[in-house]
């Protein structure tokens, strides 16, 4: 019998560090084994918005949403996959409602890599600089523009990445509005969790258990997440800030307690998300890009 490859996606972090991978039979389920309706996609369903990965129809477009990912250690339990699983099905479902309501959205391919420069040392976190972002933003931005796409959302589901100062430098230069969404902090997190660590913790397993339940280890196996406070007070309090050395902070790369995560937790969560993010594209879709203000 031939070995299967190694799927990054598919791997955690806990694997990686075994030596082992996460493809073997032992780790993971059969590729053979059927899905289950409804695992990972958000269903299809009447005026489902176009995706250019797997439509081959065309539909005009009025706005376009760019998923931003990154592809890092999530605790022992997650897929370094998990921030573009998230921010994809929250790009598709939200506009997916839109569409329902008539909005022109098309939903761009996940950019999977993002800024990782505190986590060099994490074996296969791979880092895309915030200078090469704003290189391949720039250029997805320029290839949308004149093309009749009037505007550009980018959602973006990775905590070091940051695309405002990017879209203060590249608007003048560009015919097509540019905003950004964190899609994690559209929904105060504390009515649905009871850990609000940031990282790999209880939002993010609940919501990946709802979305892609066969990508998630067993929460037994979960590290506890347990992060180290800063020294110094103002690090603390968070009003200085440096990036993270992520290894200094935390054993499991996690930053918050996984083990109380649910699959309903992440979906009354995530229909909520999804709602709003929805809301809002229906409303951009519709607007004057020339007359924003009452
Ligand atoms: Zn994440």
């Amino acid at each position: 019998m031939s070995q299967r490859p190694y799927i990054l996606n598919e791997t955690n972090w806990g694997a990686v560090r075994e030596g082992a991978g996460a493809n073997d039979e032992r780790k993971r389920r059969s590729r053979a084994e059927p899905a289950q309706a409804g695992d990972r996609r958000p269903r299809r369903a009447h005026g489902e918005p176009v995706r250019t990965n797997d439509s081959p129809e065309f539909r005009p477009a009025r706005i376009a949403v760019l998923p931003w990912g990154a592809t890092e250690a999530h605790n022992y339990h997650l897929p370094y996959s998990t921030d573009n699983i998230q921010c994809d099905y929250v790009a598709a479902e939200s506009a997916r409602i839109a569409t329902d309501t008539g909005a022109r959205v098309m939903v761009l391919p996940t950019v999977p890599f993002g800024v990782q420069t505190g986590q060099l040392d994490i074996t296969f976190c791979i880092n895309l600089n915030p200078s090469t972002q704003a290189a391949v933003l720039t250029d997805v931005a320029d290839s949308l523009a004149g093309q009749g796409v009037e505007a550009l959302v980018v959602l973006n589901g990775h905590g070091g990445n940051s695309f405002r100062q990017m879209i203060r430098e590249l608007q003048p230069e560009i015919a097509l509005f540019l905003c950004a969404v964190d899609w994690y902090r559209v929904e105060a997190q504390e009515p649905y969790f009871s850990d609000l660590g940031d990282h790999a913790g209880e939002m993010e397993t609940s919501v990946m258990m709802h979305i892609a339940p066969d990508l998630v280890r067993p929460l037994s196996e979960a590290g506890d997440g347990h992060a180290r406070s800063p020294r110094i007070a103002a690090f603390r309090e968070g009003w200085a800030w440096a990036p993270r050395k992520w290894t200094d902070v935390t054993a499991d790369t996690g930053v918050g307690d996984p083990r109380v995560a649910t699959a309903e937790k992440g979906e009354r969560y995530l229909a909520s998300v999804t709602a709003k993010i929805a809301t809002f594209l229906t409303e951009l879709a519709a607007a004057d890009f020339e007359d924003m203000y009452e």
